[in-house]
């Protein structure tokens, strides 16, 4: 069994990994299992684009966007059995912060090294007592390097297009496949391509690939590899 850092009540697990992996629901089950708080650091870059094209801040500005996190703030409330419910500046923007244009921004946003270290800062305070399941890019390499268990999941780009497909299908505006597929790749590229903390595995991350799993068979494997790393 491994011991919590240092200062850490209880472990924290980082799951890591490109969009539409699966790791909302991965992150979810776990948090359920073992009773942690489950942490969506995406929605806190989401929130911060969507102040930024609320505001007419040039999404490539870092000097502006850093101003503009000077006088933001940017709540993740866990919820049972769902997405956190997020507050910027004390505003319900839950169901805001899941549109496109806004995922399109948050990857925009996040590659700038100081809003970066702005998100750093605060999901580490966030997750500083433990009992953690931190889902995002850069858990296991930057914000908790030194967290107890670190999983990178990971699928084929057209697995990963098709479950962005078949979740956005429901929505009014739903996009073609091809359109949703394209948008995905055009954020995993900038995000794996980014100077500052690009998407890539932490040296001691457990790689699993889903693309040919279900997301229950992910689920249940990642529920072993924890029990073996922190519970055994
Ligand atoms: O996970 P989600 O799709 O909500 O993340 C939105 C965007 O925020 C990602 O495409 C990525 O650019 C950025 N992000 C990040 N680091 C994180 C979480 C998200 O750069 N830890």
């Amino acid at each position: 069994m491994t011991a919590p850092a240092p200062g850490r009540l209880r472990p924290v697990i980082a799951i890591d990994g490109p969009a539409g992996a699966g790791k909302s629901t991965l992150a979810a089950y776990l948090a359920r299992c073992f009773g942690f708080l489950n942490l969506e650091t995406g929605a806190m870059y989401r929130a911060l684009a969507l102040k930024a094209l609320e505001d007419a801040t040039p999404l490539d500005d870092e000097a502006a966007l850093a101003r503009l996190t000077e006088y933001t703030q940017i709540v993740l409330e866990p919820r049972p059995n769902d997405s956190n419910r997020v507050l910027l500046d004390g505003r319900d923007v839950t169901a805001r912060v899941r549109e496109k244009d806004v995922a399109q921004a948050a990857s925009q946003v996040s590659v700038h090294p100081r809003v970066r270290a702005w998100m750093v800062a605060r999901q580490r305070a966030m997750g500083a007592q433990g009992g953690v399941v931190m889902e995002g890019r850069d858990i296991g390499t930057q914000v908790f390097p030194d967290a107890e268990v670190k999983i990178f999941l990971d699928a084929s780009d057209a697995v990963r297009g098709q479950r962005r497909f078949l979740q956005e299908a429901q929505s009014s505006d739903a996009p073609s496949e091809e359109a949703v597929l394209a948008a995905v790749r055009d954020r995993d590229a900038r995000d794996r391509g980014r100077a500052s903390s690009p998407l890539e595995p932490a040296p001691d991350a457990v790689l699993l690939d889903s693309s040919a799993w279900t997301l229950e068979q992910v689920c249940a494997r990642a529920e072993e590899l924890v029990r073996a790393k922190i519970f055994t």
